[in-house]
């Protein structure tokens, strides 16, 4: 279990927001290694993976996507893809004929509308199948390199608990982290919100967990209003 610091016990003495900047830069040391881990090796293959990633798990993508970028490696390939087949191979992921549809589907919209490359643009994204405001930022921001906040279950959560929003709509969230953050900076002049978007699912999913939040263990006990109390 954790001790915690003099210094770090004297970051909070209230029980209002955790400071963003002390949040970011504990993460940053606790999850050093903080990355996407849907595994890809271009932005085709990122975008298909998050669309996939829907009511799934990261691990699960992965087991379906070698076999996927294997056969269809890009979106004039998948575009052109019997559906019966693709719907086999994402199966495992469940409502597989969906998501056959709709990465087919995105694939033709790359290939028409974009010449088979993913654009790096917000609204053209959007416009894609399947593609909302998360996903393209998971995109742009892994891929492409902006300082962009993707919410998902895991953020939203940890946005709550920290007191950064009281709202559970992802992009009032994200609004509210993002202003959160201007006020209070992330902890390094080269951290952005994409790192500490991965940091902070990456805490949901080991440490501050939706039904059993192990506030014992957390480094935030000390600047959380939510310690022992989430
Ligand atoms: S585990 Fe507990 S202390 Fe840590 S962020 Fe979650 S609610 Fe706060």
């Amino acid at each position: 279990m954790m001790s915690v610091s003099p210094r770090r016990a004297a970051a909070n003495d209230s029980a209002g927001p955790a400071d963003a900047a002390v949040v970011a830069s504990r993460l940053r040391d606790l999850h050093i290694d903080a990355r996407t881990e849907l595994d890809h090796s271009d932005a085709f293959e990122l975008l298909v993976a998050t669309v996939l990633s829907a009511q799934t798990t990261d691990v699960r993508v992965n087991q379906v996507t070698p076999a996927l970028f294997a056969s269809w490696p890009d979106p004039a390939a998948l575009a052109g893809a019997d559906e019966g087949t693709v719907t086999e191979i994402v199966r495992p992921l469940g409502m597989g004929a969906t998501r056959a549809r709709r990465i087919i589907g995105l694939a033709r919209g790359l290939v028409t509308d974009h010449g088979g490359e993913v654009p790096d643009d917000q609204k053209a994204l959007e416009k894609l199948p399947g593609v909302g405001r998360k996903t393209a930022h998971v995109v742009r921001g892994a891929w492409f390199g902006h300082s962009l906040l993707a919410v998902d279950t895991h953020v939203g959560r940890l946005a709550r608990r920290l007191g950064w929003t009281e709202r559970t709509d992802p992009r009032g969230v994200e609004d509210d982290v993002v202003a959160r953050v201007e006020a209070d900076g992330s902890g390094s002049a080269d951290e952005d919100l994409t790192i500490l978007g991965l940091r902070l699912i990456l805490h949901g999913r080991r440490v501050c967990t939706a039904r059993s939040p192990h506030c014992g263990d957390c480094v935030l006990v000390d600047v959380c209003p939510s310690a022992g109390i989430a």
